[in-house]
């Protein structure tokens, strides 16, 4: 086992283009599971390919643990890939595949069919062992993709969106079979996915990238409850964190969205933007963070109504953006209802206007 050090690393594909990834500085500990997360595009592949070693780097360096690998093939890293078309051989059983990878390294044949037997228990696939491939369902493939990883033993895990060919509720399944992969081998594990909802699930701590650089690392507690930017806040959470543009009007209270309709300032956010010398600031309160009260400053028409089951999600648009609100399915909210809420003070966040950046 190894952790990853990842230090001043630059990523660009041409030499004159623009950095995909533009000085990355990240540590991994040994034994973390760290989910790698952004929009389309912002370089989480590449980074997990660089680990690899399937890509090369403009600049920086990457260890694994204490060993510097920028020259070193993926072949010598000690690490296993898993990726999101599984890359089965085709021609091979569920057992030749697994054992492939061992065979090449010359492994003896006693101690693969222990590691295959071992991992095809734990993974309850003992009894697809003479299959190929095609005779496999979707979630079974993954999960030989995972056995072959597991006999490997490597130094590190990397997944490259494995779950994103499964329909959803396999995709909820196999969640939780990689994180109980992770309890019982305690490898490092870096994970990708343009999921937020399957980095919060899983990690133990989440990279959330965007433009070429790193927003924000935290667990997904830290994530949730204090992003550093908008981006971030905006990313994490769904539905989304709602955004109010608002104003300082005096006597603790804010306009919102330039409605003329006026709220309570938290105190600590009052604080906070007096010693930042802010008046004009995004306000941002997550949708369970409204509660419904006859007497609250934000009064909301129900424009739809989206019953969960243990939840109900309103969407109310109010000067000129739209709103969304969890509350209890209690209510039995309608369609074009008014209602009225307060929120919750300590839970509410403020933005920089211009620069996106949390006010606190
Ligand atoms: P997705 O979620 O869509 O897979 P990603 O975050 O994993 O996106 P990457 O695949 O790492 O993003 O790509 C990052 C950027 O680098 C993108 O703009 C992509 O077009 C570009 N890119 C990726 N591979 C290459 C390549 N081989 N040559 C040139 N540009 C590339």
């Amino acid at each position: 086992m190894a952790g990853i050090s990842i230090r001043n690393l630059v990523k660009k594909y041409t030499p004159t283009s623009a950095p995909v990834l533009d000085n990355i500085n990240l540590e991994i500990a040994d034994g973390e599971f760290v989910v790698l997360v952004g929009p389309s595009g912002c370089g989480k592949t590449t980074l997990l390919r660089i680990i690899a070693g399937l890509e090369g780097i403009t600049g920086g360096e990457v260890f694994i643990g204490d060993t510097k690998v920028n020259d070193l093939g993926p072949a010598d890293r000690d690490i296993a890939f898993v990726f999101q078309d599984y890359a089965l051989y085709p021609h091979f059983t569920v057992r030749e595949n697994m054992s492939f990878g061992l065979e090449i390294r010359k492994t003896p044949k006693d101690e693969i069919e222990r590691r295959v037997q071992a991992a095809a228990k734990f993974l309850q696939i003992e009894h697809l062992l003479d299959r190929k491939p095609k005779a496999l369902s979707g979630g079974q493939r993954q999960r030989v993709a995972m056995g072959r990883a597991i006999v490997r033993q490597p130094k590190v895990f990397l997944f490259d969106e494995p779950l994103s060919n499964l329909d959803a509720k396999l995709r909820v399944e196999v969640r939780t079979e990689i994180r109980k992969l992770f309890q019982k081998y305690k490898t490092t594990m870096v994970y990708v996915t343009h999921d937020q909802v399957e980095a919060m699930t899983m990690a133990d701590r989440i990279v959330l990238l965007k433009d070429s650089i790193i927003q924000q690392v935290g667990s997904p507690y830290d994530m949730y409850t204090n992003p550093e930017n908008l981006f971030v806040a905006g990313f994490i959470g769904s539905p989304a964190m709602n955004f109010f543009d608002a104003k300082l009007t005096g006597d603790g209270m804010m306009d919102i969205n330039n409605t003329g309709l006026k709220a309570h300032v938290p105190p600590h956010l009052q604080q906070a933007l007096q010693s930042h010398g802010k008046t004009e600031f995004v306000f941002g309160i997550r949708p369970e963070d409204f509660q419904h009260d006859p007497d609250g400053d934000v009064k909301f028409t129900v424009e739809v109504v989206e019953p969960l089951g243990s939840d109900t999600l309103l969407f109310c648009p109010f000067g000129g953006k739209d709103y969304v609100v969890r509350v209890s399915p209690d209510l039995q909210a309608k369609v074009g209802q008014k209602l009225s809420f307060t929120y919750d003070p300590g839970k509410a966040r403020a933005f920089c206007k211009e620069t996106g950046k949390a006010i606190r």
